[in-house]
């Protein structure tokens, strides 16, 4: 922390990162780092890979962020010039696609808040905790530390909330502890509403979309009882029927595990040029290993992902032999 602290006053151009395909807790995460970090008179910048889904767009600041693939030159030109560069929510550089190129050639100093397994060494400084439900936590905490807690406010507070509240499956997995209901409990005292928050994330579908996922659910799932598994599969023609837009899929991959018995579950996405996956699991069964040993990804034991340079049958194949044999 003391170095960390150094580095922060002695900077004034920050940068703040966070994955590819950016989720709630990398957009909540990030935003609420802005923010905090606006508090103490830094000119900070948000830079994600790609596009975020857009029931994330209501969070003040969101408007700031800087596309990589879109603004390549822009991001460029004050990654050069960043004193600071936080890494959040991601502990590999392979995560964040061509954004690599210049955060790993960068001389800032660099600081990865994370809560992931097996850091990749990277950076200068690492504030992890692989047990916490999330990274916007890990910001209050990160905050906490810097003994700052007085500069939480209500923009800062629903930031947080929404990483904490799409991390947790609203407070549901068992990473879910008491100090997280606390830090929460604090931001709805400081005026934050949980119940708009959850509405515009949760509230916001389009048609097309829950039909797509009630086409998952009834047409596309393939559940294997004796093995407590399941699978959804999606091709691009399917996507495309759906008018599939970024973030659509996001949940799907949770549904199986609701059916009584179920402990895997995986959603295998046809893409262009490549399959990505994602796993969900509970109780003793752990998807982690399994995304990094066979499907070039890692993640969560409960929640991680992959992808593949295959066809879609045979990315579904390779699911289906490891439900047989593996699991
Ligand atoms: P999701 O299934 O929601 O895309 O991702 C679930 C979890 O797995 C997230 O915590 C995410 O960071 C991780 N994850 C997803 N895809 C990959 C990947 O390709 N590589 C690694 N290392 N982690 C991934
Ligand atoms: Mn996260």
């Amino acid at each position: 922390m003391e170095k960390i602290i150094k580095a922060l006053e002695n900077a004034n151009k920050i940068v703040i990162t966070a994955h590819k395909s950016p989720d709630g807790d990398a957009i909540g995460s990030s935003l609420a780092l802005f923010h905090y970090l606006n508090k103490l008179d830094k000119n900070v910048t948000v830079i994600v890979p790609d596009a975020f889904p857009v029931f994330l767009n209501w969070m003040e600041g969101s408007d700031k962020i800087i596309l990589y693939d879109k603004q390549t030159a822009v991001a460029d030109k004050v990654i050069d010039s960043a004193e600071v560069i936080f890494s959040l929510d991601y502990n590999g550089l392979n995560r964040i696609g061509d954004l690599r190129n210049p955060i790993e050639t960068s001389s800032a100093v660099k600081i990865v808040i994370d809560h992931h397994q097996d850091p990749q060494d990277f950076a200068d400084h690492y504030f992890v905790d692989t047990e916490c439900c999330s990274t916007a936590q890990l910001i209050y905490e990160f905050i906490e530390k810097l003994e700052d807690l007085d500069k939480l406010d209500k923009t800062i507070g629903e930031c947080i909330y929404c990483g904490i509240m799409t991390d947790t499956g609203s407070f549901r997995y068992p990473s879910t502890r008491s100090k997280t209901h606390r830090i929460i409990a604090r931001f709805i005292d400081l005026g934050v509403s949980g119940s708009k928050i959850h509405q515009e994330v949760f509230d916001t579908y389009s048609e097309e979309r829950l039909r797509l996922l009630g086409y998952a659910l009834t047409e596309k799932m393939k559940v294997f009882p004796e093995y407590n598994a399941a699978y959804i599969s999606l091709t691009q023609e399917e996507l495309k029927r759906f008018s599939f837009k970024n973030g659509d899929a996001e949940g799907l991959v949770n549904y199986p595990l609701s059916i009584k018995g179920i402990k895997f579950t995986a959603l295998i996405t046809e893409k262009e040029g490549y399959v990505s996956l994602s796993f969900r699991s509970k109780d003793d069964f752990y998807v982690n290993k399994i995304a990094n040993e066979h499907f070039n990804g890692g993640g969560h034991i409960y929640a991680a992902g992959g992808m593949l340079e295959t066809s879609l049958e045979d990315a579904i194949s390779k699911v289906e032999s490891i439900i047989k044999k593996t699991i």
